[in-house]
């Protein structure tokens, strides 16, 4: 327990530090969240021979593939943002994740001619979605699900909806990235605090923390997983339209929302759409806010409606 009554439990899942805080110590109640992660990472994975969603990757251009109910939502979702016109986002980014293998052993710039010959088994429209059977097509040998920009969401939500069903009624989750909160922190009115890395900084170092209540924050940013060549920084959001890492004057964008799942599309969308458009486009967007963080040294809030931002380093300029 730390001074604030906190009880904090760590893992190790889908290559990512888990964090769970709880204010009571229940490490029964730790066991049986991450038995739940696992279970879920079990599914969604791509990083391992054998999960469902790899089940239909490698029956690819062969036949249909019939999944459980959460497979087949949590694609179904990621389905229809990838088809929404001018999408960042898209889930059968597959082929280039795995040519690129940022983040893993053997990352490389890949051959322009590869990425050419890539990029055609990325077509979302090629995947059928059978809703009376569950099953899921991919129509081109080769094509292949990626659902790392999405399913971390989808699990801290469901991390959520479990602990509230045992009760819990303030709790924090974070899976490398992805927080998702209970409720308020007891003796902290302000909620939640919830750091904003410092691009390319130490482990401790923030620009500022986030307060939130009951709400998600997600960030995607380009400091996290990227490796450097030639002068040139190549990270892991890939633009679906070129093949290579997407190249605006983003560093990260952190979405504060209630779902989680909403948060991990946002960020997605709205790194490609950059800071302008993103900005605009958040004003029609009652449910969700946003912190841009730029390669020359801004840190921009949308109008903060479900969050307080408390800045920590002075050099960066704050703006709303
Ligand atoms: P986000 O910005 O939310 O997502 C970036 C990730 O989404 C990329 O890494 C890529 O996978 C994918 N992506 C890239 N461009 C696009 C695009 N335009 N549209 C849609 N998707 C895109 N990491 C390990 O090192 N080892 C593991 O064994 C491992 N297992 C995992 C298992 C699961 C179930 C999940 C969900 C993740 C796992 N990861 C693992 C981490 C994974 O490889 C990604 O790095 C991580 O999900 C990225 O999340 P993020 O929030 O940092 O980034
Ligand atoms: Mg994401």
């Amino acid at each position: 327990m730390t001074n604030d009554g906190v009880y904090a439990y760590s893992a190790v899942l889908m290559g990512s530090p888990i964090l769970l805080k709880l204010f009571d110590d229940n490490p029964t109640l730790a066991r049986q969240v991450f038995q739940l992660i696992k279970q879920q990472e079990n599914l969604f994975t791509v990083n391992r021979a054998a999960s469902e969603v790899m089940s239909i990757n490698q029956a690819a251009g062969l036949h249909p593939v019939v999944v459980s109910d959460a497979v087949f939502a949590l694609i179904s979702v990621a389905h229809a943002v990838s088809l929404l016109p001018n999408s960042a986002f898209n889930f059968t980014i597959g082929p280039i994740v795995k040519r690129w293998k940022i983040g893993f052993q053997g990352r490389e710039v890949p051959a322009k001619t590869d990425i050419a010959a890539l990029l055609p088994r990325t077509d979302p429209h090629q995947v059928i979605l059978n809703p009376a059977d569950r099953s899921v097509f991919l129509q081109q040998q080769g094509m292949e699900i990626d659902l790392g920009a999405i399913a971390k969401g989808y699990i801290a939500d469901r991390v959520q909806a479990f602990l509230h069903q045992q009760g819990v009624q303030q709790a924090l989750i974070n899976l490398g990235g992805n927080v998702q909160t209970l409720g308020c922190p007891p003796h902290e009115a302000e909620g939640w605090g919830i750091g904003l890395k410092k691009p390319f900084g130490g482990d401790d170092e923030l620009l500022g923390v986030l307060r939130v209540q009951g709400k998600s924050v997600v960030t995607s940013g380009i400091y996290e997983r990227y490796f450097e060549l030639d002068g040139h920084c190549w990270h892991h959001i890939f633009d679906p339209k070129t093949g290579y890492p997407l190249d605006n004057e983003l560093l990260s964008v952190t979405v504060i929302s209630d779902r989680s799942i909403d948060g991990d599309i946002y960020t997605t969308l709205l790194y490609g759409m950059g800071m302008e458009n993103g900005l605009a486009y958040l004003a029609d967007q009652p449910d969700i806010d946003a912190v841009f963080v730029t390669r020359d040294r801004q840190i921009i809030c949308s109008a903060p409606r479900y969050f307080h931002f408390q800045q920590i380093d002075p050099a960066w300029q704050l703006r709303y």
